[in-house]
């Protein structure tokens, strides 16, 4: 039998597979990881982190126009869009460069080339040569879906194509109601974009705490967002740089872009999956995998987007250091999936982490709903109309505090913190006992008192 030339070999460079790789080559194993495109993969190419960029770039216009109550005069305010551009790609190229350090400095040797498998243990890369591995790790993530093939569709740009516009929109037709469609919703608004959202649902975000996605849904209208719920793009016309969006609904939109953001598919085209004996989940589309992220195939895992379970960055890290740990460090590790906190950085941002009142409410007998909206203190001199929304789901019996639903500034920030709380199965009595750190806006947290509402399910006959 052909010795193996490489213990691991890690098909995608991306967050999955670069901690996978580094901790496999820590703990002893020779290994490579093919990268097609570029070191970091979606989130920091692509993905989190340019998005989070522009981000701050658009909130810095809301700081502008709440400087005046504070008595800032700010001369009439100008926004280069080529600037943020320039600069955020060379942040991006920096952080690329670190990626691939850290990987070579584990002892993993990079390739700079597409891999597909020739068999369950042979990978051939872009130059014809072939690479025999012991474990195959499957990291390829995700790309942007455009659903059906529409007439005009070709006009159409998802968020990869965002990143690189060379100038901004004027106008800008976003369809989706997710992560993506709000997050870039807002990023243009911000910015000085017209913004229309068009989403097919009764609201946006489903999947959220319906109160979340009401009060979320308002604040982005307040900020100038037209948001358009149940119809669908179905036709778009180009006339010379400009586009005209038919919905479904009978009503045109014109805009100078055109996006859709309505969810990303799983990186398993042409891979050679067949050859290798690995089976797709017929459900989600992804790579069918177990607990320990095993596939049908022995020798070969998958981990990340590209299994299509929970497509966030911090999961597809556990994913592969877990990988890595239960194969190369003869200590198996499953990740645990639960209350796995989540953030919008729409504007204001979503966090949240636990379960949804809804939720809740089919899972436990009493459920008491602790719920508040208020202006923060610094809308008093601001004049900001934004209101914060909290929300605590508690198990009515146990007091147990099984979700927390945050939409306010530094709303990520703050579930990161209480998702501590939350996994840690802290009570309600735990969050009042928690003495207040005032003034802040997260001092509600502690400091709500009396449910708003308390939910008892009726015994079963
Ligand atoms: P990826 O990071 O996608 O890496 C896969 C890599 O494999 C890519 O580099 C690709 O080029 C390479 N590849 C694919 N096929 C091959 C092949 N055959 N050979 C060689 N290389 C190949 N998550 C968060 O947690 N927070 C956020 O704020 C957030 N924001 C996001 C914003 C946007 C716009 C997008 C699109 C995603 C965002 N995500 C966010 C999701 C996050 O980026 C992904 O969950 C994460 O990157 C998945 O990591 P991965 O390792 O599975 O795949
Ligand atoms: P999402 O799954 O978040 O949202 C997709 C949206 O598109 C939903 O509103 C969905 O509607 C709608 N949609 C789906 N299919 C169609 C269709 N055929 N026609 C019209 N609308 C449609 O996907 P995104 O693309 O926004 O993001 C992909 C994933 O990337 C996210 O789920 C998340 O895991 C990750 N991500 C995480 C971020 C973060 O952590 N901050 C940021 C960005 C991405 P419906 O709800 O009705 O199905």
């Amino acid at each position: 039998m052909a010795e193996d030339d490489v213990d691991l070999f890690v098909i995608g460079g991306g967050s999955g597979g670069v901690r996978a790789a580094r901790i496999a080559a820590g703990h002893g194993a020779r290994v490579m990881v093919a990268e097609e495109y570029r070191m970091g993969g979606t989130c920091v190419i692509r993905g989190c982190v340019p998005k989070k960029l522009l981000a701050y770039a658009s909130h810095i216009r809301h700081e502008i126009d709440d400087a005046a109550g504070f008595g800032w005069t700010i001369p009439a305010a100008s926004f280069d869009w080529s600037t943020l551009i320039a600069n955020k790609d060379e942040e991006i190229a920096r952080l690329e460069a670190i990626y691939t350090a850290n990987v070579e400095k584990a002892g993993a040797r990079i390739v700079k080339s597409r891999a597909v498998f020739e068999d369950a243990r042979t990978l051939r890369l872009d130059d014809g040569k072939t690479v025999r591995a012991k474990y195959i790790l499957i990291a390829t993530g995700g790309a942007p879906n455009h659903g059906r093939a529409i007439p005009g569709i070709e006009h159409v740009i998802s968020s990869n194509e965002a990143f690189h516009l060379p100038d901004l929109p004027k106008r800008i037709l976003i369809q989706g109601g997710g992560y993506i469609a709000l997050e870039f919703a807002c990023i243009f608004a911000g910015l000085g974009s017209d913004v229309t959202l068009v989403y097919r649902g009764d609201n946006i975000l489903r999947g959220f705490d319906d109160d979340v996605r009401t009060h979320v849904r308002a604040e982005m209208e307040k900020r100038g967002i037209t948001i358009l719920t149940g119809c669908t793009v179905d036709r778009i016309d180009s006339h010379g740089g400009e586009y005209t969006s038919h919905l479904s609904s009978g009503s045109s939109i014109a805009s100078d872009k055109v996006m859709f953001a309505i969810g990303r598919h799983p990186n398993v085209a042409n891979l050679g999956l067949e050859k290798a004996g690995v089976a797709i989940d017929p459900a989600s589309g992804g790579i069918a995998v177990d607990g320990f992220s095993r596939t049908s195939a022995p020798n070969i895992y998958a981990i990340g987007d590209v299994t299509h379970r929970i497509n966030l960055t911090p999961v597809a890290i556990r994913e592969g250091h877990a990988f890595a740990d239960t194969v190369f460090g003869k200590r198996p590790v499953e990740v645990d999936r639960d209350d796995i906190p989540t953030a919008v950085f729409s504007q204001p941002q979503v966090g949240t982490v636990g379960l949804t009142e809804a939720q809740a409410r089919a899972r436990y007998a009493v459920v008491d709903i602790y719920r508040t909206t208020f202006r923060p203190l610094k809308a008093t001199l601001s004049g900001s109309e934004s209101r914060y929304l909290m929300k605590l789901v508690v198990d009515g019996t146990t007091d147990r505090v099984v979700g927390c639903h945050i939409v306010g500034p530094d709303a990520a920030e703050l579930t990161q913190v209480v998702a501590i709380a939350v996994r840690m199965k802290a009570t309600k009595a735990d969050f009042d006992a928690t003495m207040a750190l005032h003034p802040t806006s997260a001092e509600e947290l502690v400091t709500m008192r009396t449910p708003t509402a308390r939910y008892v399910r009726e015994a079963a006959e």
